[in-house]
């Protein structure tokens, strides 16, 4: 996706010809810290190659393939010229969009900026804009796709009247969370329009949360009634699907009524006696300028109307004739075009299109590997390998240093035929494959019971039992493919349906259904997943699945790096979990390392080493000796106070998502749990837990604390925490919208449940309750009363309610709120995410999102100040209380509780006990009156 600030943006540059334009380009990418000098050379290269001019004033140069070892980082420079330079092909352009690309992400950049070329007068706008803001926006303008596929197609419904039909569509929809239950109503409301050739159709505007069209067919023919359209879209959303009824209506309807591909060809605007051809993509980088404008020349030889559609995904087909349109597909190596074209050349304009396809559109191609592989994206370009001893940036995703020899988790060749004709052994087949997959997932589930992973294979046991997974690959199967082909193009369509949401953690569900999807595919095949070596090792894969994860042997892996992901990946929090430093979003380039190769794995810096020079070797290794001793001390004292040497102690208390980790945290030193993550409890269960259930679980924590107290906070959901049985209100800004307390007093029933367990469970043992995500005081009045409510029928000994500062406006009203609390809990990930303004979770940008920023930390002075002053204590339970450089800086605020994920706990207790809380509040002093998270951290280190 091109996400651009303004911060990536030069405007007014001037050029005397494009060469000195492009060596700026270059310069500003390498000054971002994207790439290295030698970068400018694969630039230009390419244009020797040929030229990166899109059209409408904007170039796109980028290296070649052979040039990607220059590139640091993935990242983008955008250069506006208003006075233009004229290219070497004698176009004029007004912007660079510079692009530095480790794989193929360039492809969304071009197919994102296709959209923006559809602008009249662009290179006009483009040369007169003087704001940068104003050109990232420009340039970065979301394109909506609407839905229309496979999913949104109900053939043959047993049902006889246009009304019926409707509603079967509309339902669909619902499902698909394209429309909102008010849309449902109106449609049962409605008649649907006769659009005449026995179509039908229903609208509304109202409720439509993503542009989306669904087709309903009876399964009988029935006179008048060929189908109903239910279509769901804003008015300026709607034209591109009105289009396509238009298509079938235009005499488009197959023949066969129940065949989905033909009903797609039809409303993509393949007229019924075109010439067609299915042909596959071989182009390493995809469908990108170069190999797309030959084939655009290709189709403007011939007296034909050629359109174009891509096989995986819901566009519509698009002329073959238009650059922007065809790089628009953004198509990639191993997917399907489908072409077809009308007129008197139709036939050699197909024949010529496709052998121009497969011999590759001018650039050398090599063939498919075995289905699998392509399924996988494993056979994109070979990417360059890593160079020794040069760090590679990555994703900080847990704190930590190792150096170890790496295992690459490859996934294992599957080879298999596409089709059979064997139906009803394939199903048993398949189901067989289903059953042994469910029995090895359960098997997984008792090797991690209680740990990170279990809730997790949880959910891939479920997704095992989605019967529209099942459906979907048995009707592949009755089309005529194999159980594994089937399957697999089940998991691909899910995942990439699931890859299309905006919520991010949603979308990377992705990733578990393609690991859930691959142990049924080796099942299928007889294939084992790869083992692991039994000496110690760094795992590196493309992507590591909680499956994967779950079968980690921790006495041997000291670290994990995976290709792709993000900080939010569970991947990424189950390395936190375990405690093993790792790094994600590494770059395809990971996996060309050879097993064996020493690699450094930094994941407090994110990045990665392969075969570390003799002197980098040394350092590492005194920094691993140092943190092992350090951490050996810290262990042993554990179980003493965090007292400061002149006397000032701070409780170190742990942070659970499980309570059957409490007696974990315990033995660990822990003076207490300072946040239970209770949504994790609820995310464990298909369904919401029950009282009795909830209070097994909060009794077994009470039971492990033996008398330390216990800070649980209700249930917070939304956002980045989706709860599968409570589905969410599509948002387009869900960490601005219902999440925490928000969602819980719509559904007080619920949190009402919990606390009546929590206090049940409690009984005369220390609990301490908190509400997430509150804004004022209103919002804690409204919890509150809550507790009250279930107080005066369930007693108990010691009960505190405070609220979590995890919204600047709390900490900014602390002292409106401080007399009504009995204590706050700053969570300083959310805290940071809003105060900053930086999704906490972004690929690029969370790094930025740093806790130690004096704006957040000003936030957190006002909230102890405001406490103190009524005499409250407070704690922070954000990342921040586990990092060294800021442990000081918060005793010297005044914090006091620091809550850290339990493997933290002794080395926090063992840094307060070296400071003195004089020293400390030099520090925060000095802390505040900075301008920068940066400038903290270097007079911290500076000391
Ligand atoms: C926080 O926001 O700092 C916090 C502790 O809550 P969570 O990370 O669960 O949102
Ligand atoms: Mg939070």
């Amino acid at each position: 996706m091109l996400t651009l600030t303004a911060n990536d943006i030069r405007l007014g540059a001037r050029a005397t010809d494009w060469k000195e334009a492009l060596a700026q380009a270059a310069r500003d990418l390498e000054q971002a810290g994207y790439t290295t000098p030698d970068y400018l050379d694969g630039m230009m290269t390419r244009e020797r190659q040929s030229s990166t001019v899109l059209g409408h004033g904007i170039a796109i140069p980028h290296g070649t393939p052979e040039s990607r070892g220059a590139v640091v980082a993935t990242g983008v420079r955008v250069l506006q010229f208003p006075d233009g330079i004229t290219w070497h092909d004698g176009a004029r352009v007004h912007v660079l969009v510079a692009i530095a690309a480790q794989s193929d992400e360039h492809l969304d950049i071009l197919r994102h900026l296709t959209r923006v070329l559809d602008t009249p007068d662009l290179p006009d706008t483009l040369s007169r804009i003087t704001d940068a803001g104003d050109l990232a926006a420009r340039l970065s303008r979301t394109p909506v796709t609407p839905k229309c596929d496979r999913e949104t197609l109900c053939l043959g419904v047993a049902a006889t009247s246009p009304a019926e039909l409707a509603l079967v569509a509309a339902a669909r929809l619902h499902r698909l969370h394209c429309i909102d239950t008010g849309f449902l109503a109106r449609i049962a409301e409605q008649n649907p329009i006769d659009l005449g050739r026995g179509f039908w159709l229903s609208h509304h505007t109202e409720g439509a949360r993503h542009p989306a069209l669904a087709l309903a067919t009876p399964a009988t023919p029935t006179p008048g009634l060929q189908g109903v359209f239910c279509l769901a879209a804003p008015r300026d959303a709607a034209d591109e699907l009105l289009e396509r009824i238009d298509h079938i209506l235009a005499g488009n309807a197959p023949m066969d009524r129940l065949d989905a591909e033909a009903w797609l060809a039809g409303m993509s605007g393949e007229a019924g006696p075109a010439v067609t051809a299915t042909v596959t993509l071989l182009n390493h980088p995809g469908l990108h300028a170069r190999p797309a404008k030959h084939l655009v020349q290709e189709a403007r030889r011939h007296n034909a109307h050629i359109r174009i559609r891509l096989l995986e995904g819901d566009g519509p087909a698009v002329s073959a004739t238009s650059l922007t349109r065809v790089i628009g597909l953004g198509a990639r190596r191993g997917q399907t075009l489908r072409l077809s074209a009308t007129g008197e050349d139709a036939e050699q304009a197909i024949a010529a299109l496709t052998r121009a396809i497969h011999e590759g559109l001018g650039e050398a191609v090599a063939p498919l590997a075995t289905a699998e592989t392509r399924a996988t994206h494993a056979d994109l370009e070979p990417p360059a390998p890593l160079v020794d001893d040069q760090p590679i940036k990555a994703v900080a995703a847990s704190p930590g240093l190792a150096l170890a020899p790496a295992f690459v988790m490859r996934p294992p060749t599957l080879t298999y035929p596409d089709t059979a004709n064997d139906g009803a052994e394939q199903i048993r087949r398949l189901q067989q494959a289903l059953k042994d997959a469910a029995g090895q997932l359960q098997t997984l589930i008792r090797q991690a019971e209680g740990g990170e992973a279990a809730p997790i294979l949880s959910v891939h046991v479920e997704m095992l039992r989605d019967e529209d997974l099942y459906q979907a690959a048995v009707e592949a199967i009755h089309e005529g493919a194999s159980a594994e082909a089937a399957w697999w193009r089940a998991i691909e369509t899910a995942a990439r349906a699931q890859e299309t949401l905006a919520d991010r953690v949603l979308a990377e569900r992705a990733a578990d259904l393609r690991d859930v999807g691959r142990r049924v595919l080796a099942n299928l095949c007889g294939a084992a997943l790869p083992t692991p070596p039994d000496t110690p090792y760094v795992l590196v894969a493309e992507d590591l699945g909680p499956s994967d994860v779950a079968r980690l042997d921790l006495t041997r892996v000291r670290g994990l790096v995976t290709a792709r992901g993000g900080a939010t990946a569970h991947s990424a929090i189950l390395a936190r979990a375990l405690g093993l430093p790792a790094v994600v979003g590494a770059g395809e380039r990971v996996l060309t390392l050879a097993d064996g190769t020493d690699l450094v794995v930094d994941g407090e810096r994110g990045c990665l080493v392969a075969n570390p020079g003799r002197e980098r070797r040394e350092r590492i290794h005194r920094r691993l000796e140092h943190l092992s001793a350090l951490q050996a001390r810290a262990h042993e004292c554990r179980h003493q106070p965090a007292t400061t040497t002149d006397g000032h102690t701070v409780e170190v208390c742990a942070n659970l998502g499980n309570t059957a980790h409490t007696p974990d945290a315990v033995a660990r030193g822990a003076d207490g749990v300072g946040l239970l993550r209770t949504e994790f409890i609820f995310m464990a269960h298909p369904e919401a837990p029950d009282l009795e259930t909830q209070v097994h679980e909060y009794r077994q924590a009470f039971a492990a604390l033996d008398g330390r107290p216990l800070v649980a906070r209700t249930l917070d959901v939304g956002g980045d925490k989706p709860l599968d049985y409570w589905p969410l209100p599509r948002e387009d800004n869900p960490f601005l919208g219902m999440r925490g307390i928000r969602l819980s007093l719509s559904r007080p029933d619920i949190l009402e449940t919990q606390v009546q367990a929590l206090l049940t469970a409690a009984g005369d043992r220390p609990l301490r309750i908190m509400f997430p995500m509150v804004k004022d005081v209103a919002e804690f009045r409204a919890a509150r009363a809550i507790v009250d409510r279930v107080q005066a029928d369930v007693p108990v000994a010691d009960l505190q309610v405070g609220v979590m500062v995890e919204v600047p406006s709390c900490a900014l009203l602390a002292q409106s709120l401080a007399p009504e609390v009995d204590f706050f809990s700053i969570g300083t990930n959310d805290l940071t995410q809003y105060t900053l303004a930086i999704d906490r979770g972004h690929g690029t940008l969370s790094a930025e999102a740093d806790g130690l920023h004096p704006a957040v930390l000003r936030l957190i002075r006002m909230t102890v100040e405001a406490a103190h002053d009524h005499g409250r204590w407070v704690g922070v339970c954000g990342e921040l209380a586990s990092d060294p450089q800021a442990v000081p800086v918060l005793v010297g605020l005044g914090v006091d509780e620091l809550s850290v994920t339990s493997r933290r706990v002794p080395l926090v207790k063992a840094c307060i006990r070296n400071l003195d809380l004089a020293t400390a509040r030099r520090q925060a002093h000095r802390a505040l009156s900075l301008a920068t998270a940066a400038e903290v951290r270097d007079a911290l280190e500076a000391g």
